[in-house]
């Protein structure tokens, strides 16, 4: 039998009762929620919209109208494949969330 916190007085009480059998409150409904994040819908999405924006902030730290002077030399191969690559793989992935919106 499990055990669950009534959402009144915050005192443990059994599953099965409908009411709380201390504060006499009716309980709501337990309900299973799934997070979004792990899976399901709007996953790719969100890590698609991530993607695209930690490319876009890195790309202008990089980029010579950055208030940050980078004195470390990088090869330029990160900002002209590296980047848009990622870029790339971040709409897809949000183009792939809302496909799966869409689809339901
Ligand atoms: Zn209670």
């Amino acid at each position: 039998m499990a055990v669950r916190e009534c959402p009144f007085c915050g005192k443990k009480i059994s599953d099965a009762f409908r009411d709380c059998p201390l504060c006499h409150e009716t309980l709501p409904e337990l309900r299973v929620v799934k997070s979004s994040s792990s899976s399901g819908r709007g996953g790719p999405l969100r890590r698609g919209l991530l993607y695209m924006m930690i490319v876009a902030f890195v790309y202008y730290l990089l980029s010579a109208n950055s208030p940050l002077k980078i004195s470390v030399p990088f090869t330029p191969i990160l900002t002209t494949y590296l980047l848009p690559m990622v870029f790339l793989a971040g709409l897809s992935f949000a183009m792939y969330g809302i496909f799966l919106e869409v689809k339901g």
